[in-house]
């Protein structure tokens, strides 16, 4: 992923300052926002107990630094990459003095960027593409023929040793209700249309038709036709309360 904003040579137009104004004050003015940061010492404790910044070219420290010194340009940086490689752990959160939570603010800035559709936030979600279509087909989400190497690239080339034994072993595991490799189980109807009614209630299509929008017009189709399936439940089972009532 490129820098667009403070790297002199990028080839790419400049953010508009106007733009990275609202994508601050979308962070800013989050709910959450004021009950992550309190101020920064910019000690490190943070960093220096944080499992990403061992393996990543990624700091929390610099991160609420960047956020506590309002540095828009930086920050709309560190939306294009820094801010993906956080585990969400949240051991920074136990550690600082200040008790902020870096974790917490890097989760603030991810939403937005989701919300503004960046291209960060559309690459790192590809591979969930798969998960949600399962969740909103099935109830449930991973099934083991799902964990590739293809799919999920940020775990490295141990998801093979994963992959490889979870075939064999789920067909192994005593209950009959596991032993497909498409699905752990399909939680029924109305399980199904009430998830459906959180998500649109919560937010997470809006933010889906910002990531990928063939993927919210195929998972609206799906949702369509289960909440037809429902209602024909709900007309069967009315005419069959009605034909016991006649009956009696
Ligand atoms: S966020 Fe907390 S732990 Fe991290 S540098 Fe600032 S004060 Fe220190
Ligand atoms: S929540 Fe993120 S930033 Fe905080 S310690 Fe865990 S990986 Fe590091």
């Amino acid at each position: 992923m490129s820098v667009t904003v403070g790297d002199p040579l990028s080839t790419k137009p400049p953010v508009p300052r106007e733009k990275l104004e609202e994508i601050f004050t979308d962070i800013r003015e989050h709910p959450l926002f004021d009950h992550e940061l309190y101020g920064c010492l910019n000690c490190g404790i943070c960093t220096a107990t944080c499992p990403a910044a061992h393996y990543y070219d990624f700091s929390p420290r610099e991160i609420v630094q960047l956020l506590w010194t309002e540095n828009l340009e930086a920050i709309y940086d560190a939306m294009q990459e820094k801010i993906w490689a956080c585990a969400q752990c949240y051991t920074c959160a136990a550690r600082c003095p200040f008790h902020n939570s870096p974790g917490g603010l890097i989760m603030i800035m991810r939403e937005t960027a989701i919300k503004h559709g960046l291209p960060s936030a559309q690459e790192v979600l590809k591979p969930f593409s798969r998960v949600l279509m399962k969740v909103i087909s099935t109830g449930n989400q991973l099934a083991p023929n799902m964990i590739t190497r293809e799919s999920f690239a940020d775990w490295g080339p141990n998801v093979v040793k994963v992959n490889a034994p979870l075939n064999i072993l789920r067909k192994a595991i005593p209950v009959p209700t596991l032993h497909t490799m498409d699905t752990a189980w399909e939680v029924n109807l109305k399980t199904s249309i009430e998830l459906y009614t959180i998500w649109e209630e919560t937010g997470v299509l809006e933010q889906l038709a910002q990531v990928d929008e063939n993927l919210l017009n195929l998972i609206t189709d799906i949702m369509d036709e289960k909440r037809a399936d429902y209602e024909d439940w709900l007309a069967e089972q009315k005419e069959q309360e009605e034909e016991e009532a006649e009956g009696d």
